[in-house]
Parts: C-alpha cells; sequence; structure tokens
C-alpha cells in the first residue's frame, strides 16, 4: 500500500515536532534521529505503539499540549486493567464530528433524516460520536442512549426515525422486538449504521431482513478519536478509512512485517491530524485486508474487507487457529442455523473439545441433520472435529454491547 505525498507530508510534520510536544514520544523515540525519517521506507522501520504503553502513561501522560488546549477526554473500555485516556483538543472534536458526518454520507444519510442514537453515552466514544456527527451533518439527532427497548420502539414510532445506530447485538434484539410487536408498518427505518463489533454474514442478513433497512458498518476505536474513522461504501463491498486523517498499514501480527497488498493481518493506524494524543503506528489488533484498486464508488479513500476478527480473539484447538469469523462463514454455509451462537472451549480426559450451541427455528426432533451438517461443514473449511449443539431462537444470550461469543474453559 502506498503512501500518498500528502500523507508523507503530514508524516514529516508530525515527527518533525512530536518529541518536543509529547513526553510520551521523546521517551519512545530516544535516540531516534525523527528528522531522518523521509521516505515509507524509513517510517516502516519506527516502533510500534500497543495499548500497553498507553496503559502505563495513564492518566494524562499521551497529552502533546499544553493542559488548557484539553477540552475533553475519553477513556477506552478495557475490561481489565488500568484504562487509557485519550485527551482531545477543540480540532480533535471537530475532526472527529467532520470524519463522521463523512460516514453518514457515505452511508446515504442527509439532513432530511432523523437519527437515534442507542449507542451509550459516557467516557467511551460511543453515543457522543454519533451525535457529534448527526449534529455536523444537520439531522436530527434522537440521543436515545442504551437500554428499555419499549422506549426504542416508542420512539421509532413516534419519532419515526429513519436511520438505527447501533451495536449488531442490540440492533437484532430491537429487529426481534419490532417483529413481536408487530410494528413493521407503523416505523419508518430505511438505514442501520452498525459499531463496535465484528458481526457474521448471517447476521447482517437478519438484521437487515427484519428491520428492511440497508446496513452500513462504522469503523473505529478510541485511541484513534471513536467510530466514524470509516464506513463501508454504497457499493458495499469494504469499508473505507479516511486517508486525510489516518495513515494506515497492514501487518503480520506475529512478525511485525508488513504483509503483501491484499493479504490478511493486522491493522496498524498513525493519526495524520490529531493534536491532543498523535499516535505513531498504532497497533489496533482488528485484523482485515487491504483491498487494492479503485473501489466502483469512486472514493480515494482507501478500502479495507470487514474485520474478520482480532488478534486477540483468536483461540487455537488443536492446533488449528479459529477466529469467531470462521464459525460465521460456517453457520452461514448451515442449512436452518441461524445467526447466534456460542463456543466453548474445555479440556475434558486430556481432550480439547469445542461446542457450538447455534440457535434454529427447526423442531426440536428435526435438529440432528443442521447439528451433523454444521459439523460437517467445519470439518471441511478447518479440518477440526466439533460437537455442534442446536438450541431455539432465543435461548442464548443477547446483549445490549458486545457479545461474548467464545469462552474458553482450558485455562
Ligand atoms: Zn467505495
Amino acid at each position: 500500500m502506498q503512501m500518498t505525498s500528502e500523507q508523507g507530508a503530514a508524516l514529516r510534520h508530525l515527527l518533525h515536532s512530536i518529541k518536543d510536544k509529547s513526553a510520551f514520544y521523546a521517551q519512545k523515540f530516544a535516540g531516534v534521529d525523527l528528522d531522518k525519517i523521509k521516505t515509507q521506507g524509513d517510517f516502516e522501520q519506527l516502533p510500534f505503539t500497543d495499548k500497553n504503553d498507553l496503559r502505563k502513561a495513564y492518566p494524562l501522560g499521551l497529552a502533546a499540549v499544553p493542559q488548557e488546549e484539553i477540552v475533553r477526554i475519553h477513556s477506552s473500555s478495557g475490561t481489565t486493567g488500568t484504562p487509557v485516556i485519550i485527551p482531545y483538543t477543540a480540532k480533535d472534536v471537530s475532526d472527529w464530528a467532520l470524519q463522521f458526518a463523512r460516514c453518514y454520507e457515505y452511508a446515504g444519510i442527509t439532513k432530511e433524516d432523523r437519527i437515534q442514537i442507542t449507542p451509550g453515552y459516557g467516557l467511551w466514544t460511543a453515543g457522543i460520536g454519533f451525535q457529534a456527527g448527526a449534529e455536523r451533518l444537520g439531522a436530527m439527532a434522537i440521543p436515545m442512549g442504551p437500554g428499555n427497548t419499549a422506549k426504542q420502539l416508542q420512539f421509532l414510532v413516534d419519532m419515526q426515525s429513519t436511520v438505527l445506530c447501533a451495536t449488531s447485538s442490540y440492533a437484532l434484539l430491537i429487529a426481534e422486538a419490532i417483529a413481536e410487536h408487530g410494528l413493521h408498518d407503523q416505523i419508518a427505518l430505511r438505514k442501520g449504521v452498525i459499531g463496535s463489533e465484528r458481526w457474521g454474514k448471517r447476521m447482517r442478513e437478519r438484521i437487515a431482513d427484519e428491520l428492511g433497512v440497508e446496513l452500513y458498518d462504522i469503523y473505529g476505536l478510541t485511541e484513534i478519536y471513536g467510530p466514524g474513522i470509516g464506513i463501508n461504501c454504497q457499493k458495499q463491498e469494504a469499508m473505507h478509512i479516511w486517508a486525510d486523517f489516518c495513515y494506515c498499514e497492514v501487518i503480520n501480527p506475529a512478525t511485525g512485517e508488513i504483509v503483501p497488498d491484499g493479504e490478511s493481518g493486522e491493522l496498524v493506524i498513525t493519526t495524520l491530524q490529531k493534536e491532543g494524543a498523535p499516535l505513531i503506528r498504532y497497533r489496533t489488533h482488528d485484523l482485515t485486508r487491504y483491498v487494492p484498486g479503485p473501489c466502483p464508488c469512486g472514493s480515494p479513500h482507501p478500502r479495507f474487507e470487514r474485520l474478520i476478527g482480532r488478534s486477540d480473539d483468536m483461540v487455537k484447538v488443536h492446533g488449528v487457529n479459529i477466529f469467531p469469523a470462521h464459525i460465521e462463514e460456517a453457520l452461514s454455509a448451515t442449512s436452518g442455523a441461524s445467526s447466534e451462537y456460542q463456543v466453548m472451549i474445555d479440556h475434558l480426559n486430556g481432550k480439547d473439545i469445542m461446542t457450538v450451541f447455534f440457535e434454529t427455528d427447526a423442531p426440536e426432533g428435526e435438529r440432528d441433520h443442521i447439528e451433523r451438517e454444521l459439523h460437517g461443514i467445519v470439518k471441511a473449511k478447518l479440518n477440526l472435529g466439533i460437537v455442534a449443539k442446536a438450541v431455539a431462537i432465543g435461548d442464548l444470550p443477547r446483549s445490549e454491547k458486545k457479545t461474548q461469543r467464545i469462552f474458553d474453559n482450558r485455562y
């Protein structure tokens, strides 16, 4: 993937002053003459920044501006350990809204739309990002926040919301509630903007069908502004990430080497315009693939395949590396299997056993052949024997936030 001349100039500008501005990078790049970094090849020699580095800078060690220029902080929703605090300047907040508004535009959303926002508001970057983008676009924001599904339905009907912003799990829950209450004819939804969770094809089709809407995946992470740094375009094939704000690389997560264009690997992002906490070669742990060539939509921004997983979501069973995306693909190829699933990995009698629970609308006496089919597909694709267990629709937990899919009980 070629660095553009604009990106090269922005990077040289960033590197020239970063040590003066950021104590964090002064320490990280001690001994490196950053003014000698001139080419893409030079840049690729710089060390990565990882989430653990950011944790060590808690609370405000990442700040690259004087304190009076910081207008807001956000914190990443780390499940364990010290949180990461990201400071934002007024320009950062404004740039983020601009990027998010661009996402809405790519999804064909306009100021005529009414955007019902169900991601949470607070320290993390979800709700407020959707909100600021809607306001920048000039659309009507309806800041619901998560939960209270009865009220969500009431507002979908009474406010005639045209866009639903949600995690994929919550969008599914709302879609099921709309069906259950027979509200289809009373709602006006036309688009769904789904964020902060990787999700499978079958689940996407179910939500799109049940809600009767076109779906868009929004991408982002708190460390790099938040959601809104990229979205899939109306050609639906892959997501664009904004080249004027992010310089992207795809690396082999094990070796740190750049992979050839088009090969899967871990996305690494450098911020080109961020003031409060610029990040250089930040490892996202999101696995994707650069899609070479121009997009039929005409966008100049580079394309990446929908996320296939996180490098830390991978589990190894019988020597096979397994990502949630593998299970989702297998389920979507199994006739009669629905999108919801849960994987349990246990160690019994000296052997690893992987059980895949999945939902089906087939009645209890008719599930055996679906289980056999899933078993066969996983065996053929991954050369791995699993225990497939069908359960009824609604038996597996739904979540308003992220749904944990894989439970590794071996350790
Ligand atoms: Zn496109």
